[in-house]
């Protein structure tokens, strides 16, 4: 296991689904004065998709040291939960896959043969760039054989990579060359120059305005989503909670950007996890193999 961190890809699977879970419970209307407040909802907060598929890519990672797209398939297949909040693209290509279909020819046939372009391939890689901390090239080349999994379009790739990259880079990175760095593995497209335009929005502190030029996930793509949860961990890497608050504050696809942030800045061996958070968190499934 030479060059590979399963303890870093642990921690970034407990932040991912910490975010996860934080970020969901804003679609409760009645948890919305929380976000204004700054004060934590109520438990328990059970987390969604992002975190059951980064699961899998963990239990697929820690079986087998890098990813095997035939047997990542089998384990979103088989672990999937409707009620987890999947998108209905995936929740059929998931039944698909589980009834025999191949997943090569669904996943590439979605929306009329162009793939998915959405946030989901994204939103469950962080614990793999963490697996990967130091060779982000590594991570990247894994987290696009990941996503093709499920999202085939170029754009939901390069958003998985952007995210693996940003997990596996060291974390003391100032934020400027955080994103360069971030870029140099990214192909060009719309979640690239994305990225460039988050480097250039750092000395605004503001997320709303940021988001506003960004994106917030609100329409679930790649691009759309990840340059935002980008700018905000390159701003708070070392502070767990207030990247959250941060993040949910710009609203949108909040369970997804909560999920990528708490992923990447999770991935931090000096980063802890808020303890009065991680009590209010519904633990993880005992498959995925970790032990709180
Ligand atoms: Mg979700």
């Amino acid at each position: 296991m030479e060059g590979m961190s399963p303890s870093l890809a642990r921690a970034s699977l407990l932040g991912l689904a910490l975010g996860d879970a934080f970020g969901s419970q804003f679609f409760v209307p009645a948890n919305r004065p929380h976000l204004s407040a700054r004060t934590l909802p109520p438990a328990p907060w059970q987390w969604t998709d992002d975190t059951e598929m980064a699961c899998s890519v963990h239990d697929v990672l820690t079986r087998r040291g890098a990813v095997d797209q035939d047997d990542l398939a089998h384990a979103f297949a088989t672990r999937h939960d409707f009620d987890r909040g999947y998108g209905p693209a995936t929740n059929r290509l998931l039944r698909l896959v589980r009834e025999g279909g191949d997943w090569r020819e669904l996943a590439t046939g979605l929306f009329d043969g162009n793939g998915s372009w959405g946030n989901g391939a994204a939103m469950r890689v962080a614990p793999l760039g963490a697996w990967f901390a130091g060779d982000p090239a590594r991570a990247a080349a894994e987290a696009a054989s990941s996503a093709e999994v499920t999202h085939a379009h170029p754009e939901a790739v390069a958003g998985a990579v952007a995210v693996a990259v940003a997990a596996a880079l060291d974390p003391s990175l100032p934020a400027g060359r955080f994103l360069d760095r971030i870029m140099e593995h990214v192909p060009p497209g719309l979640v690239r120059t994305g990225i460039a335009e988050a480097r250039g929005l750092l000395t605004i502190a503001d997320p709303l305005l940021a988001a506003r030029m960004l994106g917030n996930g609100r329409r679930v793509t790649a691009h759309d989503t990840v340059p935002f949860t980008l700018w905000v961990a390159a701003r708070e890497r070392r502070d767990f909670a207030k990247a959250m608050w941060t993040t949910a504050s710009a609203g949108g696809d909040v369970d997804t950007t909560c999920a990528i942030v708490g992923g990447v800045i999770a991935a931090a061996p000096d980063v802890a996890l808020p303890a009065e958070w991680t009590a209010r968190c519904e633990p993880l499934p005992d498959w995925a193999g970790v032990v709180r």
